[in-house]
């Protein structure tokens, strides 16, 4: 009997579990672009677009391929609107009653498809390095679950970076070279770029006239929508990128949306590129002498570590990590968060380029967006809704260990094992914003104080209780104590002044 074989719009590889288990000569692929999916929370107009060319473009290339496939366009008349109906309507249509499906990346899409009143199998998502399975066996009756650790049994069971047992170049991290302040000027012209061809610019038109609302502009749409390009961006970036990476990962310059990141989470995510592929590019750079080994390992340590684990983080915690609230933040997300003027020049450089590109990176998220939020106690269930619709590569497996674990330590300390708080010394230290910024850096206290430096302490003082007596924060609590008593003072009374401007939706 026909089965139908569920393809995610983030499930695009040829290798997914479900094709994998299917028949060509019998199975019915279905695909749906639905409301219930791009409607769910506003996604960034560039990541829809993404996800629909890509999908539009995967099924043609399944179907050259001799698979037949039911594909449901977001404007067809007869679509239901949900991944469920979609699957039933199309039982209905086919006279199947069972469906092979691989496991989404989202508590919600896994319950809804449990739910389903069909024969339903979702097999493991094996895209990744590690398994669940193995995650949870590595997490189990440790006190703490450092990446570190975690990233290493990743090397060994990879061979990346490895010389027998030992790892290349003689440490397993080379992050201390890897924290440079911003370069006097960047020689890479960033990722490359794809005119957008007949269907990605019928699907431009589609999301243009449905999501003209949505933050987010759709200008200049470049991303490539299929593996070939995909790789091929790879490539580009391998050459060119690469070579500086390490160095300026943290960096943070005006103007430089980009400087001299990969941009392949949006690609992996989707299932356009895969981890090892990527990883191997990486390596083999490496051995061929055209990379340094800070770059080579601090990359493949984002992939084979930090992005592995926080997968398996999403999955051991379960489908309430997303509303845990340690620190019983409570604030609305501002709205400069969704373009509102402010006058600090490092939010709206974060913000803007989120705006244009779908895109900011990882400093700018947890030190920039991330450390303002959980300064300014904004809800965290907020703040993981606008990380969640804004980025191009978000997925809530990927996206809420980020933003509910790493950046706003509302999890309780398991991905983090302290709160990522700045005052603005840190982002002055990593980017050129400070220097044009409306506010003064060096102030503590008055009007023009950078509102990181007084929120910072404000943050470090009504959570007294929690972190005093952090090892990792003894510092930071000593530097407080010893302030005159009168500037502590004027210091939470400037932080309350200016949270209250921010309530009240004035421009800060
Ligand atoms: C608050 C917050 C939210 C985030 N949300 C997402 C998200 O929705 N989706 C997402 O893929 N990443 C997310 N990240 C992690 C990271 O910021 C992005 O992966 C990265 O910026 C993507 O850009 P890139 O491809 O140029 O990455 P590069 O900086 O070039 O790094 C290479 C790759 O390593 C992986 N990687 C690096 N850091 C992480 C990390 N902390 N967790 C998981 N993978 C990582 C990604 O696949 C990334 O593409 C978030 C980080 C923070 C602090
Ligand atoms: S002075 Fe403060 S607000 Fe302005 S750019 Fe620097 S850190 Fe941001």
């Amino acid at each position: 009997m026909v089965r139908l074989v569920l393809v995610l719009g983030d499930q695009l590889s040829e290798a997914i579990a479900a094709l994998r288990q299917a028949d060509p000569a019998r199975d019915i692929v279905v695909m749906a672009e639905v409301m219930g999916e791009a409607g769910y929370i506003p996604h960034h107009p560039k990541k829809i677009a993404l996800i629909f060319a890509a999908m539009r473009k995967f099924a043609a290339r399944l179907e050259r391929q001799g698979w037949t496939v039911a594909y449901t366009r977001l404007d067809d008349a007869q679509s239901s609107g949900t991944i469920v109906d979609e699957l039933l309507r199309r039982a209905e249509e086919f006279g199947a009653k069972e469906v092979i499906a691989t496991q989404p990346g989202e508590w919600r899409v896994i319950a809804e498809l449990d739910a389903v009143p069909l024969t339903l199998r979702q097999l493991p998502d094996d895209r990744f390095v590690a398994t669940q399975a193995e995650f949870a066996a590595w997490a189990k009756g440790r006190k703490q679950l450092r990446m570190e650790w975690f990233y290493r049994d990743m090397r060994r069971k990879t061979g990346l970076l490895m010389e027998g047992n030992q790892p290349a170049g003689g440490q397993w991290n080379f992050d201390q070279e890897n924290r440079k302040p911003p370069p006097q000027g960047i020689d890479y012209k960033g990722p490359m770029r794809f005119t957008p061809d007949e269907t990605v610019t019928g699907v431009l038109a589609l999301v243009a006239a449905r999501f003209a609302n949505n933050f987010g502009s759709l200008d200049d749409f470049w991303f490539a929508t299929d593996q070939e390009q995909a790789r091929q961006h790879l490539a580009h970036w391998v050459r060119h990128g690469l070579p500086r990476f390490g160095d300026y990962q943290d960096a943070m310059m005006s103007g430089e949306r980009f400087l001299y990141h990969a941009i392949v989470g949006l690609y992996l995510n989707i299932g356009l590129l895969e981890p090892m592929e990527v990883c191997q590019a990486v390596e083999d750079a490496w051995k061929s002498g055209d990379v340094p080994i800070n770059a080579a390992e601090g990359f493949i340590r984002q992939i084979i570590g930090w992005r592995e684990y926080v997968r398996g983080i999403y999955f051991l915690e379960g489908p309430e990590y997303t509303s845990r609230n340690l620190l019983e933040h409570k604030r609305d997300l501002p709205g400069l968060y969704w373009g509102g003027a402010t006058r600090m020049r490092c939010m709206a450089q974060a913000v803007g380029q989120t705006r244009e590109e779908a895109y900011a990176h990882h400093i700018q998220r947890l030190m920039v967006t991330g450390n303002f939020a959980l300064l300014a106690g904004v809800d965290p269930a907020q703040v993981h809704g606008w990380y969640l619709a804004v980025y191009a590569d978000a997925f809530e497996w990927v996206e809420a260990p980020n933003t509910i674990g790493m950046s706003q330590y509302a999890d309780g300390g398991i991905v983090a094992s302290k709160p990522y708080i700045s005052s603005g010394n840190y982002i002055n230290k990593m980017s050129d914003y400070c220097k044009d910024c409306a506010y003064q850096v060096k102030d503590k206290t008055g009007p023009d104080a950078c509102p990181f430096n007084l929120l910072y302490w404000h943050f470090l003082d009504r959570h007294r209780g929690r972190f005093a007596n952090n090892p990792r924060m003894a510092n930071m609590y000593r530097t407080w104590d010893r302030m005159d008593g009168q500037k502590r003072e004027t210091v939470l009374a400037d932080a309350s002044a200016f949270l209250e401007k921010l309530d009240a939706g004035a421009p800060v």
